[in-house]
This record gives C-alpha cells, structure tokens and sequence, in this order.
C-alpha cells in the first residue's frame, strides 16, 4: 500500500535495532542516544513552561526568545549576524529541518550531492521530495573527502549539495581543505549548501568545527541546521533550528507550516536557557565524550576489532572482517545472541556498499553511553565467540 514516494526505502535501522536490543535484552550500543539527560536547570525551565501556561501553539516560525538565542548562540560562535525574525525558524529535530529544507527546495530530477554514508533520513526525504541523490563516498579505512570524486558527482542537474559535519556515521570532521573545496564547487556551479551540523560541538583531540556558511561567498547559499539533541543530551525533545538567508529560512517556513504547524511549545523556552546559560555544558559533555570514545575503542580492540578513531560526534565505526565477517548486517543481526549487545550495521547508509572502501564490513557503535554501559558491552564482547 505504500506509495511511490516511499518505495523501496526500509524501515529506519535505528528504529529496527533499538527494537532488537529492547527484545533481546541487550545493551544498545546502536541508536546514537544518551543515558543520562541534560542540565537539570533546563528541565526545569520546561516543567515551569508547561505549568505556566505555556501549552498551545508556537508561532510556527518558533517563539522569539529561542530564535534570539540561536542568533546569539550563531554569533557567539561563528560570528554571524543574523535576524532572528527571519533568518531562523525553529524545527522539529534537524530531522524536520532536513525533510522541510528538501520539500521547501527541491523539485523533481534535482540532483543532490549527498557524503556516503549518508544519514538514513536523507535518502528518505531526497526521495520524497523527487530528487535525486548523488553519493559521494568518504572511502575507508580514513574516510577523507576527496575532491575530484566531489567535482566529478556535479551535474548540470545538480542544484543542491547536503553536507554533514561532523559526519555520522564515520565521525569525520571536514578540514579546511576540504570545506574549502565544497565552497569552490557550490560558487562554481551556483549551488544552495545544506548543512547537518548537530555535533557541532561534539569533537575531539582539538578538531574543530567550522560552518560551511562561514566561508567566503558561502552565507548567501548556504542553510545550516542543527539542534539542541546532541548538544544538550536532549535527543527526545526534538528542537531544532535553521539559519541563513531569509529567502532560504523562508523555504523551510513554508514547507515546515505543512508538516508540524509548530514545534513543541514547552520545550522552546527551555532550550533558549540552554543555549543562553548552558553554554558550558557541551563544552564538558565533548571532553566527558572524548574519553568514553577512548573506552569503547580500547575495548572494541580487546574484543577484535580495530576502531576508526573519530574526530566527532556519537560513534565509531570497525571493520568486521578484522573477525572474519564478510557482510556487516550478518555480524550486527548474530551479535545479540552472541553477545548480548546491539550495533548499527552501516552497509545500509550507502548505495554501493560492496564498492572498494564502502560498508559492507562496517559496524558503528555508539559511545553517548556511560562508562560502566560502554565497559560491560566491550567485556561482553571480549567473553564472546565473535569469529563468523
Ligand atoms: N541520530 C541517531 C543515530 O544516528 C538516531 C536518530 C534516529 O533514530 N532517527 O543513531
């Protein structure tokens, strides 16, 4: 009974997991999601919300006191001056952001140059929107970007690149070699940049984070989305945001009055505390992140497999073959009853994942878990008969 516009795309993986480790009893190191949730002064500005009478509608565009905050949260950090009554609209997750900046922007046969792996929801929403994707992949075992693939995946039909950084699944943060050759391109063939950025804050070993919109030329084409989940451990608030130029921003307005109407009324004044007085905690949380990175990683290796170390956000990925797998989705399905844990098979985020570096062999796993979740799951690992 589906239609045509969601034929042929899967159920979402994280969702099929999550759903595999809650059957099975496991430990999910799968789903990027924290254990422990945000500063507790922001939950309690969201508890005051919804006593107060802070209970029917948003003004769609978001309440004015979040978009100031991430206007300022965008200075503070970028340097940008943007007007909060029209170059940013509050979303529904970056998920929203993303399929409302799609459906707002795209028209059928557009192409769009995605990085693979890419993130499931893209697919989804390029799909929707009637576009079409044009994979460029971050090969392994270092999962660099590498420019002449990118100019050679440019078509006259290309009208949009959808650009994630830090990148989920690999953990890779764009450098500035490589930002700087996606502005070029996008100023050469008069391309509009979508930016995913929801780890922004989320990197390591002194990687840093710089928007494509910063760049020379870039602002005026560029739209960058993000959100409080990852920065705040708020992963099930779903509050997010879209910034740029106002006929851009505007875009994404229009589609998103379609989609949600408005977003969820309580938690907006909470996440404007957060990005005002809270800017200290992502900061923390990365250092905190950057350890239990470490922890998973050594364990994984005690276990077998040698991790990619990753620059950014949530996770790392392995490569199975280190234990003789030949197909990630195998190892990922056996390892419940194995092991009595659950990881992301990342085959499903490519096109190709047999081609030379794709992901047929690859597993991502989640580190936003506490210590003794991560140490448990690595020591259960390294008890089990891993071998295919
Ligand atoms: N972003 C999370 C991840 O990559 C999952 C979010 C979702 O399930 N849609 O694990």
């Amino acid at each position: 009974m589906l239609a045509q516009r969601l034929q042929g795309i899967p159920p979402t993986i994280f969702s099929e997991m999550s759903a595999l480790a809650v059957r099975t009893g496991s430990l999910n190191l799968g789903q990027g999601f924290p254990d422990v949730d945000g500063p507790p002064e922001v939950i309690a500005e969201a508890v005051t919300a919804l006593e107060t009478g802070r209970n029917q509608y948003a003004p769609g565009i978001g309440i004015p006191s979040l978009r100031q905050a991430v206007a300022r949260h965008q200075h503070r950090h970028y340097g940008f001056d943007l007007d909060p009554d029209r170059e940013v609209v509050v979303t529904t997750g970056c998920t929203e952001g993303v399929a409302a900046a799609l459906l707002g922007l795209v028209d059928p046969g557009d192409e769009i140059v995605v990085l693979e792996p890419y993130y499931d929801s893209y697919v989804a929403m390029i799909q929707m929107a009637g576009g079409v994707r044009r994979p460029v992949t971050l090969r392994s075992p270092d999962f660099r970007l590498d420019l002449d693939e990118l100019r050679a995946a440019v078509t006259p039909k290309t009208r949009f690149m959808l650009v994630n950084s830090p990148h989920n699944p690999t953990g890779t943060v764009l450098t500035a070699a490589e930002l700087d050759g996606i502005a070029a391109l996008a100023i050469e063939h008069d391309l509009v940049v979508i930016t995913d950025e929801v780890y922004e804050h989320l990197t390591y070993d002194g990687h840093e984070h710089r928007p494509l919109a910063t760049l020379p030329g870039m602002f005026e084409r560029t739209l960058t989305l993000s959100s409080a989940g990852k920065s705040y451990s708020f992963t099930g608030w779903k509050v997010g945001w879209a910034t740029g130029p106002a006929e851009l921003v505007g875009a994404v307005l229009a589609a998103k009055q379609w989609l949600t109407f408005t977003s969820g009324s309580p938690l907006q004044p909470a996440v404007a505390r957060a990005l005002d007085e809270h800017g200290d905690f992502p900061t923390a949380l990365a250092k905190d992140l950057e350890e239990r990175r470490d922890l998973l990683c050594t364990g994984l290796r005690e276990a077998g497999l040698t991790a990619f170390i990753p620059a950014g956000t949530y996770f790392a990925m392995t490569d199975v073959s280190d234990l003789g797998w030949d197909d990630g989705t195998a190892f990922c399905l056996a390892l419940p009853e194995r092991a009595g844990v659950v990881a992301i098979p990342a085959q499903v985020f490519y096109d190709h994942p047999g081609a030379p570096g794709a992901g047929r062999h690859l597993v991502r796993w989640a580190f936003c878990k506490e210590r003794p979740v991560i140490a448990e799951g690595t020591a259960r690992l390294a008890a089990a008969d891993l071998s295919a």
